[in-house]
């Protein structure tokens, strides 16, 4: 797999960030990982579970780091991904991480 790069901030121990809600349609999914392969912050990964395709469609494993680039809604062919704001949430920084 090629190397991810990301650029962090100078501010972002500063900046309140806004959280994020991943929403899965699994029963969509045809299990191609494009989101998973081309998430930049890497918080998704194939799951156990078999849909109505047949398929492993993705899950979330670590939502608070979602960066709601909303990447993964632009590259899915099948509709089944998208993501919103959690409203009157907010991450600050990284602290939560740490
Ligand atoms: S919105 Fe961006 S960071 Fe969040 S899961 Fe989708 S591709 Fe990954
Ligand atoms: S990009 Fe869409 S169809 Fe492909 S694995 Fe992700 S959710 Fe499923």
């Amino acid at each position: 797999m090629p190397q991810k790069l990301w650029r962090e901030p100078l501010d972002a121990q500063k900046t309140k960030l806004p959280k994020a809600e991943i929403c899965i349609i699994t029963d969509l999914c045809k299990g191609c990982g494009f989101c998973i392969e081309f998430c930049p912050k890497n918080v998704l990964e194939q799951s156990e579970q078999l849909n109505k395709k047949g398929k492993h469609p993705p899950e979330v494993t670590d939502e608070s780091s979602c960066a709601l680039c909303g990447f993964c809604t632009a590259i899915c062919p099948e509709f089944a991904i998208f993501v919103v704001e959690k409203k009157g949430e907010n991450n600050v920084g990284n602290e939560e991480k740490e």
